[in-house]
């Protein structure tokens, strides 16, 4: 978006004499300020407020809501799958360009441990962090109505995979909102939650630097938080997670932050990667060895030519990635223009991190800061980043409010299935004509059966929250019997 962006500014002219296409392809029609996940996992933010709408941003470009599943780049052709090819038999959309930027991120990197797939939940996109925060909130309304002390606990505890950012800042942020929303429950207090974060090597948030790192950890177990370093999650299967170091907990909550890997579609192109699936890239932001084709951010190797070690390749992070695609976007018009590319060079400027409402660590420009200075700095700092002055009022804006009012504490896990209301409403689908008639299906056991109705549409909305493990309102809303 932020490449896009800058080509619509430098090249206006020739976008509106039609000289000039910039197509933009994305699966989602907006956006997403991924930093600004924890805050809306936490109810600080609104979703729509951690997204912005390509459509609106991007006016001049052409965008094509959909994925490119493979290129080729030798014969300058994208094949795209959209919603609409989905449909239709045409098969998938062919584009052909003359340039490439290809930036599309990382997935969250999955290990294969028995269960993960089944009751992992992620944190890299909105609906994953509004499906985490419903699903906590969940989770105490199933403790506070359970009469099985065994679903209460394994409900009030959340185990955390990753010490990164996205696990810190997502765990810190939800503990809190936990913590603050416990006062509304006559039965679960802030000490009846169990909170686990689990790191495979011997410090969190690397970020920040090993001082902060250290505190990172003092400061969450100050409140309580179980942080275990050089521990792996084993297994979560049957949604007991077993980790290296012989511990168990039965628990519905299983997040999975424990590192990226490039975004799979790289694999489906012509062109270089590394050993780690990233493009290989030169500082001028070009993919090595060919023509004509541009990348930045997670997906892209570039080196660190700031780096005292040779070798160094820039780190996947948002820092990098807006800076590298203003420098991208500089460098293909200057090329399209016939003037000389300049190499991408970032000093990496540090890092802020927030573990809550008023609690923070940061490492910028050499200054350490703790506590209420280090949020206050992440927020400063994130709202400077975060695109268009429209998002940036509307953020602003909530958080003033948030100050003056009480701290959203509601669940709305039933977005997640609009049609199950109505399912409920219309009842069990009639039996097939054929169906043998049973004592069962009799009228009248229909017309006393209105329980039996209303349980059979209730099931049908007792699906998947995150990772399987949410609901409408909630699998497990509706007690221990569904678990
Ligand atoms: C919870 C969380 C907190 C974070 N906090 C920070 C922070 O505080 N500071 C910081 O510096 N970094 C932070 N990061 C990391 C940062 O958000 C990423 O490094 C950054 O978003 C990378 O930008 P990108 O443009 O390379 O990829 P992305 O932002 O992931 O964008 C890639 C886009 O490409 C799309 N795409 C993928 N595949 C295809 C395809 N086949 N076809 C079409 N489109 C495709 C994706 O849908 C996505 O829209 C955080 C990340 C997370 C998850």
């Amino acid at each position: 978006m932020y490449t896009a962006l800058h080509l619509q500014r430098q090249l206006k002219a020739e976008m509106r004499s039609g000289a000039v296409e910039v197509v933009v392809v994305a699966p989602d029609p907006y956006m997403t300020y991924q930093p600004f996940l924890p805050e809306a996992a936490a109810g600080n933010i609104s979703p729509r407020h951690v997204v912005v709408p390509l459509r609106r941003v991007l006016d001049h470009c052409r965008i094509v809501i959909g994925e490119v599943i493979t290129l080729d780049h030798a014969k300058r052709t994208a094949t795209v799958e959209t919603l609409a090819s989905e449909e239709e038999d045409a098969g998938p959309l062919e584009l052909t360009y003359d340039e490439l930027v290809l930036a599309p991120g990382s997935i969250s990197r999955a290990l294969p441990i028995p269960g993960l797939v089944d009751y992992g939940i992620g944190f890299k996109t909105v609906e994953e962090a509004i499906g985490l925060r419903n699903h906590v909130i969940e989770q105490m309304d199933i403790a506070s109505s359970t009469r099985d002390p065994a679903i209460r606990d394994a409900a009030l505890t959340f185990v955390f995979v990753g010490g990164g950012y996205a696990g810190v800042e997502a765990l810190g942020e939800l503990e809190d909102m936990a913590r603050y929303t416990a006062r509304y429950y006559h039965n679960i207090k802030p000490e009846d939650l169990k909170w686990v974060l689990v790191e495979a090597s011997d410090r969190i948030l690397p970020e920040v630097g090993e001082e902060l790192g250290r505190y990172t950890v003092r400061e969450l177990r100050a409140r309580n938080i179980d942080v275990r370093l050089e521990t792996r999650l084993e297994s979560c299967v049957d949604r007991v997670a077993v980790l290296s170091d012989g511990s168990r907990f039965p628990t519905r909550t299983v997040v999975w932050t424990a590192g990226v890997k490039p975004a799979p579609v790289l694999a489906a192109t012509d062109l270089p990667l590394n050993a780690r699936g990233r493009l290989t890239c030169t500082p001028h932001l070009t993919v090595e060895g060919v023509e004509h084709a541009w990348a930045a951010g997670d997906a892209a190797a570039v080196p660190d030519v700031t780096a005292s070690e040779p070798g160094r390749e820039c780190a996947p992070n948002a820092q990098h990635a807006v800076r590298q695609a203003k420098v991208l976007a500089d460098n293909l018009v200057a090329s399209l223009r016939g003037r000389p590319l300049r190499p991408y060079a970032h000093k990496y400027a540090g890092s802020v991190a927030s573990l809550g409402l008023h609690k923070g660590v940061a490492h910028v420009y050499g200054r350490k800061l703790k506590g209420y200075p280090a949020w206050f700095m992440h927020r400063a700092y994130h709202l400077s980043r975060v695109p268009t002055f429209n998002r940036k009022a509307r953020v602003m804006a909530e958080w003033t409010l948030a100050g003056l009012f009480k701290r959203e504490i509601v669940s709305l896990g039933s977005l997640e299935h609009p049609r199950a209301e109505f399912e409920l409403a219309a009842g069990p689908p009639p039996p097939p004509p054929d169906t043998a008639v049973t004592a069962d299906s009799s009228p009248d056991a229909h017309d006393t059966d209105d329980e039996s109705g209303t349980r059979d549409a209730r099931d049908t909305r007792d699906t998947k929250g995150p990772g399987g493990q949410g609901g409408a309102h909630g699998p497990h809303a509706s007690g221990p019997a569904t678990d």
